[in-house]
């Protein structure tokens, strides 16, 4: 396994938050704020900065703020408000009764705006956006001035007031911070505070038409909140600058801005654009194709919000960027999932076995462990009968000697039951084995035979006429490299999209006592992984996604091209 680097509490993001208690920069007082755009579903990376966020914030008697940077109505959905809100909760972190919208801030952010017009330090250019970028200069050469970089106040005031009226159409105006068109940072060369925008937005309607930039609603909402560290990723830095120009400029409360590296996951997409792209393209189901990295995907998936936090926990904080292997991200879930679930038996491929020495129409029940890892977790009872499923897989026409499941001949235990043996195998006209035909040792039930007798093989069965139907979806990881963008000239991420991400095998048999399943419930396949039951559960047949294997089998991925079943 990987081993992480930093583990909190003891990361450099605490060990400030820590030093401005110590020296009551804030008079002590710590406020964190995660503050998602509602342009799409949550991610693992979310998880990261929500869990940082709303962890030091509780750590430190502080305070945790949900606010919606709804500054952009042409991207942004009520359904991505809902959504968010939901994973937010569920990974445990509580914003109790600080929900916020930066459209909430509207009003005072166009007060703001004004003051810095009055100021000096802001003007209505009517450069076009492709003009803007022409002017803004590059790395190596200062920026021009636009024409309109020195209007008057008084001109610059009634345009702006214009622009907010309706006068004028979409990209004809913009408001402009005016900073310095030489600075080495391109962040500082008159930023765009404001443009228009004719879009009805998902809370204000059709009140605005001109849209505040990031740069220009995050800081002020940052500042209204009282937030004391906004905590934010790398590629914030360089923004940093300017989020303190702002602050400073208007005289406001000014929050302390802290980055830290976002998360990267080996065969794993993060970027809001490329998630959108597989959902539009239909490249899968939707945002929680439980082969997705959003939250909502993991969670249909399988994920617990422990294993989650339990993963976060161990990658820590840090200043560098570096992407963690998915095998870390899938040992967490093991983890808890070993010690959450119970077991039952399932039979992904089933093959039937009569016990020619068992009575028909006789059933026996026999008593089952839920969780052996779990005391608590009490035992069940499973009917047992002359005719069973097993595991196609469990059975070989020709054995090597080390093969310890079924064959002919072979001696094996059946989980919780008896001793059987493989006396002959039934094929249908194209010959293929259709049926095992089997005897039972009715010495055996207790797992221990009179003689002394050991078997190396215990496996998984199911009464045939007590199971129940299921469908069992198994997937694989959306991407065949570990990182995605890795791709020859020409092509594109897509092109590493894995064909075999998603398997669906229906026809399985499981324990009756799943009828009980509901969406969302774990349970441990014994012998072949962990599933979580599937809202598309329905009419009678179950359908179970596998949440991770028993083992992991990344290590021999890596080294053989192609994963290994377990055995
Ligand atoms: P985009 O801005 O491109 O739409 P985003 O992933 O940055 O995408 P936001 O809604 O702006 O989406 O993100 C909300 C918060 O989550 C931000 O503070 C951002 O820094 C943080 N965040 C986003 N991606 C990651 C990641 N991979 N690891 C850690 N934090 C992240
Ligand atoms: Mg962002």
């Amino acid at each position: 396994m990987p081993t992480p680097d930093t583990t909190s509490p003891t990361d450099f993001v605490r060990a400030i938050v820590e030093e401005d208690i110590r020296t009551g920069r804030f008079g002590g007082r710590v406020q964190t704020r995660f503050p998602p755009e509602p342009n799409g579903y949550l991610h693992i990376g979310h998880a990261k900065s929500i869990l940082l966020n709303f962890g030091i914030a509780r750590d430190s008697g502080g305070k945790f703020n949900l606010r919606f940077d709804d500054t952009n109505p042409t991207k942004e959905e009520t359904e991505y408000v809902e959504s968010i809100m939901q994973d937010v909760r569920w990974l445990g972190a509580d914003w109790e009764d600080r929900l916020f919208f930066a459209s909430d801030y509207f009003e005072q952010l166009y007060e703001w705006a004004g003051q810095l017009i009055k100021a000096g330090k802001a003007y209505v250019d009517d450069l076009s956006a492709d003009e803007i970028r022409q002017y803004r200069g590059t790395l190596s050469e200062p920026g021009k001035d636009s024409p309109c970089r020195n209007r008057a106040v008084e001109e610059n005031l009634d345009l702006f007031e214009r622009m907010r009226r309706g006068e004028f159409p979409d990209g004809s105006k913009v408001l402009r911070a005016k900073i310095d068109m030489a600075s080495p940072n391109m962040n500082m060369r008159d930023p765009v505070m404001y443009r228009i925008l004719h879009a009805t937005h998902h809370r204000t309607a059709d009140r605005w038409c001109i849209y505040p930039m990031y740069d220009w609603a995050h800081g002020q909402s940052d500042s209204i909140e009282g937030i004391t560290h906004s905590i934010c990723t790398l590629e914030f830095e360089d923004h940093r600058p300017l989020y303190n120009w702002c602050l400073d400029t208007l005289g406001a409360y000014h929050p302390r801005q802290v980055e830290f590296a976002r998360l990267a996951l080996t065969y794993t997409v993060l970027s809001k654009r490329k998630l959108i792209t597989l959902v539009r393209e239909g490249l899968v189901s939707g945002w929680d194709d439980p082969r997705m990295p959003t939250i909502s995907g993991l969670r249909r998936r399988g994920y617990t919000a422990e294993a989650i936090r339990d993963f976060c926990q161990r990658i820590g904080v840090s200043k560098a960027n570096t992407t963690v292997e998915v095998a870390l991200l899938e040992h967490c879930l093991r983890e808890n999932l070993n010690k959450r679930c119970q077991r039952v038996m399932a039979v992904i491929n089933p093959l039937k076995v009569v016990i020619e020495n068992y009575p028909a129409g006789q059933v026996e029940w026999v008593e089952a462990t839920n969780n052996p890892e779990d005391g608590s977790a009490g035992a069940r009872q499973m009917p047992f009968a002359r005719e069973l499923y097993v595991d196609r897989d469990d059975f070989r026409e020709e054995a090597p000697p080390k093969w310890f499941r079924l064959a002919p001949g072979r001696e094996v235990r059946l989980k919780h039951a008896y001793y059987i043996t493989c006396k002959e195998a039934v094929k249908d006209a194209a010959g293929q084995v259709i049926e095992l035909r089997c005897t039972y040792d009715p010495a055996s039930r207790s797992g221990v035979t009179p003689d002394g007798r050991m078997v190396k093989g215990t496996l998984q069965w199911v009464s045939a006429a007590h199971a129940l139907d299921a469908e069992a979806r198994l997937y694989d990881s959306l991407f065949v490299k570990p990182n995605p963008d890795d791709v020859p000239e020409g092509r594109d991420w897509r092109d590493n999209i894995n064909p075999h991400s998603l398997e669906i095998v229906r026809g399985c048999k499981v324990e009756p006592g799943l009828v009980q399943a509901q969406p969302g419930d774990l349970y441990q396949f014994m012998r072949v992984g962990y599933f979580c039951c599937d809202p598309d559960s329905a009419g009678g047949t179950h359908v179970f996604n596998r949440a991770v294997g028993l083992r992991d089998t990344w290590a021999k991925v890596e080294k053989s091209g192609k994963a290994n079943q377990p055995d």
